[in-house]
């Protein structure tokens, strides 16, 4: 038996953090991690995602070269190997970095293998058993596949698989119409596949406002992604051209045939092989480890950090966990995830940046509420860049006078956002930023003449 103060189960977004923090607080720590170091961020989500993302922006902009009078002679071609190649140098170069940080921690055992628990203060990772009084669970989760009729037939992608692609897919069929199929679909378009994407609900990113959804399909299928919702029940099966999905929808033909399919219907957490129950660990009817406002699970002496937690499922939301465990434990304070002001991006382009509530939800918390929006043709700044198509908007509460939440989808929009992510944050009112004076030309500029020509909302 090994006994540590802590272990750390994952090398995600949480976990090498947390060891850092730990052992440089004089403690032993055991981190044990089953797969790649850096977890999906770095291997399988927004590193390499985000660097394919921008090479198809190239793509893009390169086909749109004339627009802005540069010319170049014969088509643009895409190198799909290339392509592939950096970005796996980028999320290689993350990955051998988070390792060698770990490794060179005084106090930290770095293990190799899968972590299962034995007991509340025990866990066995092939033939070791360690112990500790302190528990770390950042195991994250990963790709969803729901039992659809016809999946056991049919070839399918995930977020994992399509990036070991290194060709172009004649015909890529995207079953889910969110976040992460979304990211795929535009790039595969711009990378020069035909696109199909299915979406059960009646609109895209059924999450988000009406109007961010329709916008958001505009910029897609203005660049030829076909765009099937309202696929209630959708079918799969085996097709002479590679899969076909069958989609009931209310218009369109009855079957989609394709030669890749990427399933993107959702994240399930790695929780149903950790051996939860032998600790005494409850999770929810998801699988997610049911936490408090402090991280802490049911059992004294655990805590679970990151996506699998289900409080968050991004990277700052999983890093911001280890803030939170690392300050209580460390610092003494008294810091809570329920301080968090949500805020995510969708990285289509233009990006879709998010922070707290939606007009929609604003509106069924029943307050008075004050709402300001503007397309992004008329923001000088995307105007310049010919890029117009999107908008922004706010939502403010009209007794309190703080803003509720805000969406700027639109050039730049991942970074605009903080603007009024940072406002939310120290708890301000909205003349703060309505007063601020920003710098010309940028998006930014457009959100205090907003937040000025706000109106009441009709309840
Ligand atoms: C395609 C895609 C794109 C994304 N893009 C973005 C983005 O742009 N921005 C953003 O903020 N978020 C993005 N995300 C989400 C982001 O990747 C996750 O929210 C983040 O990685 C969560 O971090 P984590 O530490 O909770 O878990 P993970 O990063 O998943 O790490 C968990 C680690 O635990 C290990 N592990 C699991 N079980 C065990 C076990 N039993 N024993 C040992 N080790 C174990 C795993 O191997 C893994 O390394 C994206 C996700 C996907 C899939």
């Amino acid at each position: 038996m090994n006994t540590f103060d802590a272990i750390i189960i994952g090398a995600g977004q949480a976990g090498p953090f947390l060891a850092g923090r730990l052992s440089a607080a004089g403690m032993t720590v055991a981190l044990v991690e089953r797969h790649l170091f850096g977890g999906t961020c770095v291997n399988t989500g927004c590193m390499p995602t985000k660097t394919l993302v921008a090479s198809a922006y190239a793509a893009h902009l390169a086909r749109r070269g004339a627009d802005f009078g540069v010319l170049f002679d014969g088509p643009v071609r895409v190198d799909m190997p290339r392509v592939k190649a950096r970005a796996d140098t980028v999320s290689g170069n993350a990955r051998a970095s988070v390792e060698k940080r770990l490794r060179g921690l005084a106090g930290c055992t770095v293990l190799q293998g899968h972590a299962r628990f034995e007991a509340h203060d025990r866990v066995r990772v092939g033939d070791q058993e360690l112990t500790a009084s302190r528990i770390f669970i950042n195991v994250g989760g990963r790709a969803l596949v729901p039992p659809m009729p016809g999946i056991a037939e049919v070839k399918y992608l995930t977020n994992t698989s399509m990036l070991a692609l290194d060709q172009v897919p004649e015909h890529l069929v995207v079953v889910g119409g969110s976040y992460i199929g979304l990211e795929f679909a535009q790039m595969y378009r711009r990378f020069g596949a035909k696109v199909t994407v299915i979406e059960k609900s009646a609109r895209l990113v059924p999450r988000e406002d009406e109007d961010i959804s329709a916008a958001i399909s505009d910029i897609l299928t203005a660049e030829g992604i076909t765009v099937r919702t309202s696929a209630e029940c959708i079918t799969l099966a085996p097709h002479e051209q590679g899969v076909s999905a069958g989609v009931e929808c209310t218009a369109g033909a009855p079957r989609v045939a394709g030669s890749h399919l990427l399933l993107a219907v959702g994240r399930r957490p790695n929780t149903d092989d950790l051996g939860l129950d032998q600790a005494g660990v409850e999770v929810d009817e998801r699988g997610y480890v049911k936490v408090d406002d402090f991280l802490a699970t049911n059992v004294p002496g655990i805590w679970a950090l990151g996506d699998c937690n289900g409080r968050g499922a991004f990277t700052h939301t999983a890093y911001n966990d280890f803030e939170i465990v690392a300050a209580n434990l460390l610092d003494g304070e008294q810091r809570r995830v329920s301080q968090r002001v949500p805020a995510y991006a969708l990285y289509i382009d233009p990006p879709l940046g998010r922070v707290g509530l939606s007009e929609r939800e604003a509106r069924a918390t029943g307050r008075p509420l004050l709402l300001g929006s503007r397309p992004m043709s008329r923001v000088g700044r995307a105007i310049e860049k010919d890029e117009t198509r999107g908008l922004m908007k706010v939502v403010v509460d009209a007794e309190t006078r703080k803003i509720l939440g805000a969406a700027i989808l639109g050039t730049g929009g991942d970074e605009a956002i903080h603007g009024i992510l940072d406002i939310m944050n120290v708890g301000a009112t909205y003349d703060r930023l309505e007063r601020a004076v920003p710098i010309h030309p940028t998006v930014s500029e457009l959100i205090p003449t907003m937040l000025s020509e706000m109106k009441p909302t009709a309840q």
